[in-house]
């Protein structure tokens, strides 16, 4: 028989693993999982195809007997401004600089999150000695995390799309533990999940610069710089390129200009902090263009192990470097624009394609 004092007993025991929430809900098809038919349909998933994984809608496809989804938040804020605070006060006479999202500054998060799970789907072997099947996803399998994380009671699904939580504000990972143990839920059944508490507000909708929230609670991925920059290849579509700014791997903008990601903690995981990248002392948080954009593959490779960044794949980052270059307002007659220039003139060059074409775009623009 599950009970109360289990339930207790594995979200404590996820906090004292450096877990910032734990929750517990049956797996269950939730409406927000039917919703999601609609979405695909309409081609707002674009390339990412693995979207349409029918397990993702039917949680019991996604393991046999499972009856419990253990659901856990990571929180990765650091110390550091955000995007919208640093964009304006660029230096165009200085060598440009670019935005990685606030994310992917630190250790790769699918092998932080990846520890603390096993450590927790170990403990619940020591629990329960009876036979039970487990299996831990962070951001890896084929299951719809938010919508579990709402239904265990950690927060809200915001008009940005993203898991909102009142006190961590949305700059979280989230690492399920599917289990066919029997657990009594973190929202005790017959009563509801925490309230969306977005009201009125629509600052992310307003502040989103290729206009991807095409309505609350709605994105269409094909718009979002997250998409364009991570997970399309080949060509950035010409009339997206300049509202991608000076991102070059994911963009933090609907998440900086959420109230609840005002003054929230800092996070107690030392691998979240910013990565030096290269000889000088530098890190992730706003690194050079030049920097990104001059990249061999070997030496993408050799700075990007274990990092979140692998997925953009060399040609990607380089490609989004130069649209970035293209954007920046650096100055004529500075080195930093004779600089730009030489680099992407080399670029045109390139035997990729898109990293050719976004060269070429970018030198119209500052040329
Ligand atoms: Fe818009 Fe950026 Fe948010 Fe995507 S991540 S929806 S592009 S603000
Ligand atoms: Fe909700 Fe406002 Fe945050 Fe958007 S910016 S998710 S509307 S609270």
């Amino acid at each position: 028989m599950p009970t109360a004092a289990d339930t207790t007993w594995i979200v404590d025991h996820a906090r004292s693993l450096g877990f910032d929430l734990c929750g517990i809900v049956r797996a269950e098809s939730f409406p927000e999982l039917s919703q999601f038919d609609e979405w695909l349909t309409s081609g707002y998933a674009g390339e990412m195809t693995y979207l349409a994984d029918e397990r993702r809608r039917q949680p019991s496809l996604a393991m046999e007997n499972l009856h419990s989804v253990i659901v856990c938040a990571l929180n990765y804020n650091t110390a550091y401004p955000y995007s919208v605070d640093c964009a304006a006060t660029t230096d165009p006479s200085q060598e440009p600089r670019g935005w990685i999202s606030r994310y992917a500054w630190g250790s790769d998060y699918h092998e932080v999150l990846w520890r603390k799970l096993n450590a927790l789907q170990s403990a619940l072997r020591q629990k329960f000695p009876g036979p039970f099947a487990a299996r831990s996803y962070a951001d890896t399998g084929p299951v719809a995390e938010r919508v579990f994380a709402k239904y265990a009671g950690l927060g809200w699904l915001g008009k940005n799309t993203l898991l909102l939580n009142e006190n961590l504000g949305s700059w979280f990972f989230l690492g399920v533990i599917l289990t066919s143990l029997d657990l009594l839920p973190t929202v005790p059944l017959g009563e509801t999940p925490p309230p969306d508490l977005c009201g009125n507000c629509r600052q992310c909708l307003d502040a989103c610069p290729t206009g991807a929230l095409i309505e609350p609670y709605v994105m269409d991925a094909r718009k979002c710089i997250s998409y364009l920059t991570i997970e399309l290849r080949g060509e950035i579509p010409e009339d997206l390129r300049e509202p991608m700014g000076w991102q070059v791997y994911g963009c933090d903008i609907c998440q900086d200009v959420c109230p609840y990601n005002r003054n929230v903690p800092i996070t107690a995981t030392p691998e979240f902090q910013p990565r030096q990248i290269h000889h000088e002392d530098e890190t992730l948080f706003q690194p050079k263009l030049s920097w990104l954009a001059a990249l061999g593959q070997q030496d993408f490779r050799e700075k990007f192990r274990g990092s979140a960044m692998k997925r953009a794949k060399w040609q990607g980052l380089v490609r989004n470097a130069c649209i970035a270059l293209g954007n920046s307002r650096v100055q004529k007659g500075t080195p930093a624009h004779a600089e730009t220039v030489t680099l992407l003139q080399h670029l045109l060059n390139s035997p990729d394609s898109a990293i050719a074409i976004s060269a070429q775009w970018a030198l119209s623009r500052i040329e």
